[in-house]
């Protein structure tokens, strides 16, 4: 078997990266050094704090414009984007939703929300993401097509939407799975409440089709807590803020209200916070993109591990740089991130698989096999904007 770097010489590498930083390093942390203080104030004197106010429209607009949208509808957390998202999209109580084993578990929870079931499938190891050729001949097994919908041969119901994730920001083979969304008439919605920032083909992640993100206060940028969809459909973008806002029927004074909807509008005063979080997003990527340039370098070269980087064609936002062994080893995994919590460095590994949660063991599924092995793989290392800031200009630490 072929030898896996030890513990120490892990800590070792981290160490050299993240320098003299203070101890203990998280593994991501928010930083707030633009206009947060100045937006929030602002919201506070003027006394627009809560569901209305101007901060909300502007950044829509600037988040829109930051991923190439046409529009953006801003909310209270990623988790109620996806649920507002997929049922916009058409996803209705009792069908099925494709999504990854191998994400955060609000993926598969936003399904729930819907009525709708998730059903898991497998990840590749360029990406982490979902796997195209797996998935065309899983669907090829199990899936057919029936006056113009897609079932599940095996349960009966309907196939609905694929929901690809793009998991710590490296962006997912798209092109490939909007391609079989296609074949299938299944409808796609992005997860890319990771990858705020990231770009594929030099195009931003959210510029095509209808896209999630997330603000949570461990993202690249946050509003505390927030989410959003951004779509090029004109129709889908109505729709999502009608129904996201109780279904509101504008009017300068009467309350009239045309279906049971939602109240995930985002506050104003953490729109504020958003807006200043996204006027320094060129420098946060700038940052973890060299912080993610120097774990690459301090693990070149050691024995059964590598940084993952960005995927062929496209430039991650590095959300949470990834250290994955050629092979998985639970022990080795355990023992790593006890040497490395030791030395103050708080490194995590990735998500329990979600067919593995009491809650979705029995869902629908494909043949998981690469994804309990990558789950055995994969140590995130500290990631934070701060970390990476001595690497800019070309400087080294
Ligand atoms: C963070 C995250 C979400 C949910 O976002 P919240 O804002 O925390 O509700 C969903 N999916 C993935 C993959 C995430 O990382």
């Amino acid at each position: 078997m072929t030898p896996i770097a030890t513990s120490s010489e892990v800590v070792a590498a981290v160490e050299r990266v993240v320098g003299s930083c203070k101890r203990p390093i998280s593994l991501h942390e928010p930083r707030f050094s633009g206009q947060e203080n100045a937006y929030v104030k602002s919201c506070i004197d003027d006394g627009w704090v809560s569901s209305a106010g101007e901060f909300v429209n502007r950044f829509e607009r600037d988040l829109a414009s930051s991923c190439g949208a046409r529009h953006a509808v801003v909310m209270v957390n990623g988790t109620c984007a996806i649920h507002a998202a997929l049922l916009c999209l058409g996803v209705q109580p009792g069908d099925e939703v494709i999504i990854p084993s191998l994400t955060f578990v609000a993926t598969a929870n936003a399904v729930v929300h819907a009525g709708a079931v998730p059903h898991f499938v497998d990840a590749e190891s360029t990406t982490l993401g979902m796997d195209p050729l797996a998935l065309r001949s899983h669907l090829e097994a199990i899936a057919v097509r029936k006056d113009g919908t897609t079932l599940n041969r095996l349960t009966g119901r309907p196939i609905r939407a694929l929901m690809p994730v793009h998991i710590f920001g490296h962006p997912c083979q798209l092109d490939s799975l909007a391609a079989i969304a296609e074949e299938w008439g299944l409808a796609l919605l992005e997860d890319a409440t990771e990858a705020l920032g990231s770009t594929q083909h030099g195009q931003p992640v959210g510029h095509r089709g209808t896209t999630v993100f997330s603000f949570n206060g461990n993202k690249i940028i946050t509003t505390g807590g927030g989410g959003a969809v951004t779509t090029q459909d004109e129709d889908l973008y109505r729709r999502l803020k009608h129904l996201t806002t109780t279904a509101k029927q504008a009017h300068a004074w009467a309350f009239m209200h045309d279906e049971v909807a939602y109240n995930y509008r985002m506050p104003n005063l953490n729109a504020a916070l958003g807006c200043a979080q996204l006027e320094q997003l060129p420098g946060f990527l700038a940052s973890k993109r060299a912080l993610a340039q120097a774990y690459i370098e301090a693990f070149d070269g050691m024995d059964g591990v590598r940084i993952l980087p960005s995927p062929p064609g496209t430039d991650s936002n590095y959300w949470l740089v990834t250290l994955m062994a050629d092979r998985a080893d639970p022990a080795w995994i355990e023992g790593t991130l006890a040497a490395l919590h030791a030395a103050g460095l708080l490194c995590r590994p990735v998500w329990q698989p979600l067919h593995q949660l009491p809650m979705y063991r029995d869902n629908p599924r494909a043949d998981l096999s690469s994804t309990e092995s990558f789950a055995q793989r994969i140590i995130n290392l500290p990631s934070s904007v701060v970390l990476g800031l001595p690497y800019l200009n070309g400087a080294s630490a």
